[in-house]
């Protein structure tokens, strides 16, 4: 089946009759990679696992001794070292543990750091296509949960799997010098321990994925509609008690599934509690036997009854480990993948910077696709963790693709739908270029283009006869501005959303270029000025407000080429004269290529270009173009013209 993400299948096998992974060798390869730089941690950690286990063994002896020496003999010398014994052991063994936990933590601490910086500069090179076809949500649970469960598999269950091994062997080795054939029969009810933890193994990851399931679907919810938009969509239709209903199924389910978990659980440790006081009595019984008839004495079998309950703690916390395990680094093949997307928009190693851009911007023969060519898909898909109905979400997701393809209604041709084709044009320096056309034309996929927000699929784009796949990303980003119709705001203060453009600039530069923008009055009127703090998305300041606080950012930024998206929204005349009023200082002396939505702007742009259904259709000045009479004197007449009278009553307003 073809699916994004293929990856996935490098590392981890999925074993239907077993419903776990399997882990490859290339998985553990790529976890020790970043267990590396830890690896002398690692090594004391072992050593530390070595001495709690050697020291634990310790105890029993001591008890031996005091049965069977100390007491018959009357030893005083023997009675005192043996009770001094019984509490330097704890002791050293606390103290041991404690070191081991800083090793673990350390351990553990240090690769969840390096796993989610890694992951979170990754994620800063991904292009717009992959935050376009990613869900917030998913990009979240991967840098969050599966971060933090990668950090599981290593500090938890790696330790537990391999201390418990550890004490495992050693304890049977003792307990086979002591006495073999009571060795033999402890482990004969070894099945009896076996086979239940299996079973309720199953159950109980059964139910850790359910309610995984529907905390990921709470957590959707809370994505969804705790968040500006989502929530004004809720207000506006009334939807409140059916979000809240909603949530409270899935926060019920979770709850039941807790509790049933819990119960589950101690029964589980009950019904091997039971099992292993059967091996103790049984062992105790045989044992007693041996003892009345002199082959064993008083101190061997009280040793041999305490080695026994170190032995079946262990098996307890082994017979799941496998898959325990299996599920922990099931986490880490879900950050690899994060971490395998390809980066599309790359910086070429031998990249010019351009020290001085004049602002020559050239579009040749540019093509463009919003579909990636070879996959089709570049975002995050929400995979389910594997072996927790993981091939049930990737056949599901296949056919519903399958389906998608067959069906006529919705069959959508991808790979020909070309957002652009064959736009060809230049711009000199210092000119100012409109883009005009229906909705859905391709104008805004024109502006993304030039940043390197997304590549061409075919032909150039030349910045100053450069194309600019051969610049560095600092020189495009520093060079070009953009004010989006959207604007952006940072949850934070004015000042420091101003600065985001230009860190170091200085408070007059600042307030220069907030006054160029029409905005510095409006700021320096509220109650803490520059450093009032704008609310999620900037939604605590008006449209227009939030509009020329964008055209300030951008004026300090400086750049040489500037991309704009005229608002389409109606704003009030004044407002909208203050923008008009900051947009013709910033763009003067700057090459501007702007979707122009105000006649103002088509009358003062030097070109026009005209586009439809992704091609430019038509291109020059006002006037040829009008006579020319096609798309551009009909939208002329039906979209800029009715607006003669609202810009001149603005006009009059400024
Ligand atoms: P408008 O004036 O309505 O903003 P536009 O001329 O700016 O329209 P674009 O946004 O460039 O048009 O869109 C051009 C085409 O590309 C449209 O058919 C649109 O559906 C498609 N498109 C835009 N963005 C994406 C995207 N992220 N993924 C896939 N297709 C897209």
């Amino acid at each position: 089946m073809a699916f994004h993400g293929g990856g996935w299948f490098a590392y981890i096998r999925h074993d239907e009759a077993q419903d776990r992974p399997t882990i490859t060798r290339d998985l553990l390869w790529r976890v020790w990679d970043f267990a590396r730089p830890y690896q002398g941690q690692v090594v004391l950690l072992l050593v530390t696992i070595l001495l709690i286990t050697g020291l634990s063994l310790l105890s029993p002896l001591l008890m031996r001794a005091l049965i069977d020496t100390a007491l018959p003999e009357k030893n005083y010398t023997l009675l005192n070292l043996v009770a001094l014994g019984m509490v330097l052991i704890p002791l050293v063994n606390g103290v041991i543990g404690v070191w081991q936990r800083n090793l673990n933590s350390q351990i553990g601490e240090g690769v969840i750091f390096d796993l989610r910086c890694t992951l979170y500069e990754h994620m800063q090179r991904m292009s717009l296509r992959f935050f376009t076809q990613t869900r917030t949500g998913e990009l979240m649970s991967r840098l969050n949960n599966d971060v933090v469960g990668a950090q599981q598999a290593i500090s938890n269950t790696l330790v537990t799997i391999v201390s418990n091994i550890v004490s495992l062997v050693a304890t049977l080795a003792i307990m086979l010098a002591l006495e073999w054939r009571l060795t033999l029969l402890a482990l004969a009810i070894l099945p009896l321990f076996v086979l239940p933890a299996r079973r309720i193994g199953r159950v109980l990851r059964d139910l850790r994925r359910k309610s995984m399931e529907h905390n990921a679907e709470m957590n959707a919810t809370m994505n969804e509609t705790l968040n500006v938009s989502g929530a004004l969509l809720v207000k506006l239709f009334g939807r409140e008690r059916r979000e809240v209903d909603r949530f409270s199924h899935d926060a019920a389910e979770v709850r039941d599934i807790g509790i049933r978990s819990a119960v589950i659980g101690r029964w589980f440790f009950m019904l091997l509690s039971v099992v292993s006081a059967v091996g103790v009595a049984v062992v105790y019984w045989v044992g007693g036997l041996l003892v009345l008839q002199d082959a064993f004495t008083i101190g061997t079998i009280v040793a041999f009854g305490a080695y026994l309950n170190q032995l079946y703690g262990p098996l307890m916390a082994l017979t799941n480990a496998p898959v325990e395990f299996a599920q922990s680094m099931v986490s880490f093949e879900r950050v690899f993948e994060a971490l395998d997307m390809p980066v599309e928009i790359q910086e070429k190693p031998e990249a010019v910077a351009l020290e001085q851009v004049n602002g020559r911007l050239q579009f040749q023969d540019v093509a463009f696709t919003y579909v990636d060519q070879e996959s089709g898909q570049v975002g995050l898909q929400e995979i389910a963790r594997f072996g927790w109905g993981g091939s049930d979400v990737h056949l599901k997701r296949g056919k519903q693709r399958d389906g998608e393809a067959q069906d006529e209604e919705t069959a959508v041709p991808v790979l020909n739908r070309w957002a652009l084709q064959a736009i060809d044009f230049s711009i000199e320096p210092g000119q100012l270029v409109a883009l005009v056309g229906p909705s859905g034309a391709g104008k805004t996929t024109i502006t993304y283009l030039i940043p390197r927000l997304y590549d061409p699929t075919n032909g150039r784009i030349l910045l100053d006869n450069h194309d600019i796949k051969d610049l560095t990303l600092h020189t495009l980003a520093n060079n070009i501005g953009m004010v989006t119709q959207e604007t952006y705001l940072f949850y934070d203060t004015i000042r420091a959303n101003l600065l985001y453009a230009k860190p170091d600039a200085s408070e007059t530069q600042m307030i220069a270029a907030a006054k160029a923008a029409n905005i510095h009055d409006f700021i320096a009127g509220l109650p803490d000025g520059y450093d009032t703090v704008v609310g999620e998305r900037g939604y605590r300041l008006s449209g227009g407000e939030r509009q020329r606080i964008a055209i300030a950012r951008v004026i300090l930024k400086n750049p040489r080429i500037l991309v704009l998206d005229e608002a389409t929204s109606h704003l009030d005349s004044l407002s909208e004269a203050l923008i008009q009023d900051a947009l013709q200082r910033v763009m003067k002396g700057r090459t501007s290529l702007v979707i122009a939505h105000r006649l103002s702007t088509i009358l003062a742009a030097d070109v026009i270009l005209v586009m439809e259904k992704g091609r430019l259709v038509e291109k020059g000045t006002h006037e040829s173009l009008l006579a020319q009479d096609g798309l551009y004197a009909t939208l002329y007449e039906t979209q800029f013209k009715p607006k003669i009278n609202h810009e001149n009553i603005m006009l009059e307003a400024s």
